[in-house]
């Protein structure tokens, strides 16, 4: 299972897509991708292998920031509907997940009665919280922040919001996930080999960061929201 996320200038589709392929190795039962172009974000997943997927990806959409995930199903069958990208009741939120949210089912109970869960899976709860918060009043990053505190368990997670364009989302706890630098886009992976493709320059994160990336910068905070500096190191692998 695996992570990528990609935001820049080039077109995301096909970057996500050979990364999520080096990824291949750490075994997934199921991937997707979400792209977003001018406003709309774009959700593809399948069952299967990644050549499935490429193959129902609309090849017209042009995208320049996107994320993706292989799973490998903790909570839920293997099959479409629980594949990720997962979506918010509006669907104003799209999220990947690696890992297991070991008090989903508490946190459904205690914060999201009423609201119409489409997957089965643990991770379809982290993003119906962001937007419960979201639709509260609260900012994206106090929304994300207040979720992250609550969640127990691992997780790697790239989140977009639609009314967030310029930005993706990640954090991290117990679960591998780097951010690599480019000179006009930053990449988001759970190994550096997917992304060697665009970047041998990684900036490792430390579990309950949150980290803010848009195509020019990368804002690592502690939940407590104090930012931290931490330089790239040169990743020394074969692509
Ligand atoms: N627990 C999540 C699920 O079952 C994520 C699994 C993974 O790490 O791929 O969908």
């Amino acid at each position: 299972c695996g992570i990528v996320g990609y935001i820049g200038n080039q077109d995301s589709k096909e970057i996500l897509l050979k990364g999520l392929e080096k990824l291949e190795y750490r075994g997934y039962d199921s991937a997707g991708i979400a792209v977003r172009g001018n406003e709309q974000i774009r959700v593809f997943k399948e069952k299967g292998r990644i050549a499935d997927l490429r193959a129902i990806v609309d090849e017209s959409v042009s995208a320049n920031t996107g994320i993706g995930h292989t799973r490998w199903a903790t909570h839920g069958v293997p099959s479409q509907t629980n594949a990720h990208p997962h979506q918010s009741a509006s669907g104003r939120f799209t999220l990947v997940h690696n890992g297991v949210i070991e008090n989903y089912s508490i946190l459904k109970r205690e914060y999201l009665q009423g609201t119409e869960f489409i997957s089965e899976t643990d991770t379809e709860v982290i993003v119906q919280m962001i937007e419960k918060f979201a639709n509260e009043g609260m900012e994206t990053e106090e929304a994300f922040r207040q979720t992250l505190t609550l969640l127990k368990g691992s997780y790697a997670l790239a989140l977009l919001d639609e009314q967030a364009a310029d930005m993706i989302f990640v954090a991290k706890n117990k679960s591998p996930l780097l951010v690599g630098v480019g000179a006009d886009f930053n990449v988001v992976a759970s190994d550096a080999m997917a992304m060697l493709q665009v970047t041998n320059q990684y900036v490792e994160l430390m579990d309950k960061e949150m980290v803010f990336v848009t195509k020019e910068q990368v804002t690592i905070k502690t939940l407590e929201g104090t930012v931290v500096e931490r330089k790239p190191y040169t990743a020394e692998l074969d692509a």
